[in-house]
């Protein structure tokens, strides 16, 4: 599904700078891979998230669901956009190294249907890539 409101290049190029000055307030003591979020809003606030690490590795937490649980904390509710900046990647690195694990494509699918998710490039201003979170998810799980 295409978005109703596509993001402008100037809003891409905003998530994407956002999602990267988030990512410097990573708690990622264990992989070292800070990753910062950025989700823009109905109403054209932006709302920031970063990956936080636990010991226990099953309780990490993706700057994806950060910046959502953030916004959504706000009141929030209609998303546009969602930055997603992995800081610390190889220059290397592809974006199958950089796009939103499963578990936050699936948050995104039930509270963000209608945004677009830009992957921020090695300095955390070109976008690599983006794309429709129905992309992201096809056939995603829904209990509506
Ligand atoms: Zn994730």
């Amino acid at each position: 599904m295409k978005p109703s409101h596509p993001l402008t290049h100037d809003e891409q190029d905003r998530l994407a700078a956002a999602a990267a000055a988030a990512a410097l307030n990573a708690y990622a003591p264990y992989s070292r891979f800070r990753v910062g979020a950025a989700v823009l809003d109905s109403d054209g606030r932006l709302h920031t998230g970063c990956n936080v690490e636990n010991a226990s590795y099953g309780l990490c937490l993706c700057a994806e669901r950060n910046a959502l649980s953030t916004a959504l904390g706000t009141g929030a509710r209609r998303f546009r956009g969602i930055g997603v900046a992995c800081i610390d990647a190889a220059p290397g690195l592809g974006l199958e190294g950089r796009t939103p694990c499963g578990a936050c494509r699936q948050w995104m699918v039930e509270l963000a249907p209608d945004a677009e998710v830009v992957i921020a490039g090695g300095d955390g201003r070109q976008p690599m890539a983006v794309w429709p979170v129905s992309a992201l998810l096809p056939d995603a799980f829904r209990l509506t």
